[in-house]
């Protein structure tokens, strides 16, 4: 089984690799093939001869034709998996392309189409689109009976704990880092429109059974720091008594600590199990090179000394035996000097809680675990009460770290837009607690406009989108707590919020730059100089956000004028004002620092997002 993220045709090229770099250690075992990889993968995804001519570099004269016409067999074999089965996890509908790209790949590298097995969010929403385009009928909602994908088979997928060892078969690094994942509840009483859990999971289970999971867990990956869960409407669960109860017997209570257990033990005894070499080798090398940075004088002379003769130097020569060989020799240096120093362990739940479920009393129960943030949805001004005695409940029990998503582009106007990201600021600052908001860009869940980041609510525009997204560019979608930084982002009235909706992007993005070369100043004075009908005019174009050829747009001198500003991309790729700079450093840091704010990143500002594979 392998499991792997991002672009399949990579993973294809990483196993030719693998087994090309395996025959070519027959030709000679004196070459370091370990720095020749990325050349070696290179070669085999283009067929470049540049590449070829890298490998071969260095490399005594009588091994090289018998090299090229291994790479060259190796580069020219068609792509075929070995697999029996390629299961691809869908995510958000917008990243149809993507998606629709990954399936017509699988299905060039397996011989059945029936072997491929397609399933989660968009595979559930976009059933009919995605068998009319690929031909490959896709699993809709949950596996939550037995024998839904092998007939016959009693276990029930759902309920299965999780596989934490895939997380290390693949380069990228999980934001969460260590934490369980698991839900107490599933789906939701709610109907909302703009929501697609109803569609996902329709039927609504209030409590989950979790502890066996969590135990099951922790004895074979280790105990884990944080706990994620992911349960759409925890608080609609007549037994949430039963759920905090479960959560502190799972060591998750106020003021909880963690002290990370002997990670390379768990690894080493998880490749004497056999349980998922391919991860637990890359995770015990990985573990490996990360202490020796943290050895010092004699431990580390040592310790080089048994990296070396048991060559796990790089991950391309470690295998499990060489591993097993050398913990032996190591494990004590290992033992003394890894972390050992306790850490504050944190709830996240992390689809948020509804605030219309919100009563004292849970509140009370919400503040014996150690949340951070507390997620209260505000999903709309129509519930702005309801949030705000939601808030204050929040801060009477002590829970100071706050967090939420502002809905937007839906059926909401911008006005009131600007409201809800201001409640949260007031609060902040009369309650003296930390709100950060992340506000998200309604798309719909159907239909052509799900495809793709397009859609304009009947109460927005591209260019208000936009000015929006100009507004949240230097902290990456975060608004962030704090009054100044609220006046300074969105502006202190609603009318100059909406002045800013109107206002050149590299103006809003470069603001401090604009406004001391007066641009900023200009540019009202030519908004001003039109008259009510002009107004409307430049209004009008300025709202489509297209600014190629102005010139095309209007004859009038006044409005060509206005729309000049929009011209000026100076600061609109690049950022040039100093504090926007300093700001976005500060906001990098933070996403860094802090998994909690890192995870809640919306798919706007967080590129790293990407498709996920499964394959078996
Ligand atoms: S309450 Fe939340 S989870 Fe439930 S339908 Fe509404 S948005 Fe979705």
């Amino acid at each position: 089984m392998r499991f792997f993220k991002g672009e399949l045709k990579d993973l294809i090229v990483d196993l030719k690799a693998i087994a090309t770099i395996s025959q070519l250690k027959r030709v000679s075992i004196r070459v370091d093939w370990a720095k020749r990889e990325e050349s070696i993968k290179l070669y085999l995804k283009t067929r470049r001869l540049s590449n070829l001519d890298i490998i071969l570099s260095g490399i005594p004269k009588k091994y090289k034709s018998k090299i090229t016409e291994i790479l060259k067999k190796r580069a020219n074999n068609p792509a075929k998996s070995n697999y029996d089965r390629i299961y691809i996890a869908t995510l958000f509908t917008f990243y149809w392309d993507i998606t629709i790209k990954t399936i017509e790949f699988a299905k060039s590298i397996t011989d059945n189409i029936n072997n491929i097995y397609v399933g989660g969010v968009m595979a559930s929403l976009m059933k009919n689109e995605i068998h009319e385009t690929t031909g490959v009928q896709p699993y809709t909602g949950l596996l939550d009976r037995p024998g839904i994908l092998d007939a016959g088979n009693p276990l029930i997928i759902d309920e299965l704990s999780l596989d934490y060892s895939i997380l290390d078969e693949i380069d990228y690094e999980y934001p969460t880092k260590s934490a369980y994942f698991t839900y107490m509840t599933k789906g939701c009483t709610r109907k909302c429109a703009f929501c697609s859990v109803p569609k996902l999971e329709p039927t609504y289970k209030n409590k989950i059974e979790s502890i066996d999971k969590f135990n099951e867990v922790k004895s074979k990956y280790g105990d884990q720091r944080n706990l994620m869960l992911m349960d759409n409407n925890v608080l609609a669960s007549p037994k949430f008594h039963e759920i905090i109860q479960e959560i502190k017997e799972m060591g998750f209570h106020k003021n909880a600590t963690y002290i990370e257990p002997n990670q390379l033990e768990i690894s080493v005894e998880n490749l004497r199990k056999r349980t998922n070499n391919v991860a637990f080798i890359r995770r015990t090398h990985k573990l490996i090179h990360d202490l020796r940075g943290r050895l010092k004088d004699q431990d580390l002379i040592i310790y080089c000394k048994f990296l070396k003769r048991f060559k796990l130097e790089n991950l391309t020569d470690v295998t499990r035996e060489n591993i097993l060989a050398v913990y032996p020799h190591i494990s004590e240096i290992y033992d003394r000097n890894r972390r050992k120093s306790p850490l504050t362990r944190y709830v996240d739940f992390n689809q948020g809680v509804d605030a219309r479920y919100v009563t004292e009393d849970i509140m009370k129960l919400m503040a014996e675990i150690p949340i951070k943030p507390l997620r209260i949805a505000f999903d709309h001004i129509g519930i702005k009460s309801t949030y705000i005695k939601a808030v204050e409940l929040a801060a009477k029990y002590g829970i100071r770290d706050l967090s939420n998503y502002i809905l937007y582009n839906f059926m909401d106007k911008p006005e009131d837009f600007y409201e809800r990201i201001k409640i949260n600021a007031d609060l902040g600052k009369r309650l003296n607690i930390q709100i950060f908001s992340f506000p998200m860009k309604y798309i719909p869940l159907f239909g052509e406009e799900a495809k793709h980041r397009r859609h304009i609510g009947p109460h927005w525009n591209k260019k208000f989108i936009r000015a929006v997204q100009s507004m949240l560019n230097a902290t990456k979608g975060i608004v962030a707590p704090g009054y100044d930084y609220f006046e300074m982002a969105f502006g202190n009235t609603l009318e100059k919020f909406i002045e800013l909706l109107w206002m050149p992007e590299s103006y809003i993005i470069n603001r401090m730059y604009f406004q001391n070369n007066l641009m900023t100043n200009k540019w009202r004075e030519d908004f001003a100089a039109l008259d009510d009908h002009e107004k409307i005019e430049a209004k009008q174009i300025i709202v489509k956000s297209d600014f190629k050829e102005i010139k095309a747009l209007t004859k009038n001198p006044k409005i060509l004028k206005l729309l000049s500003h929009y011209l000026n991309v100076k600061g609109d790729k690049v950022i040039i004002d100093l504090q926007v700079r300093k700001l976005r450093n500060k906001f990098n840091r933070l996403i860094r620092r802090d998994i909690f704010v890192d995870l809640t990143l919306t798919h706007d500002f967080d590129s790293k997002k990407k498709n996920t594979l499964r394959i078996a």
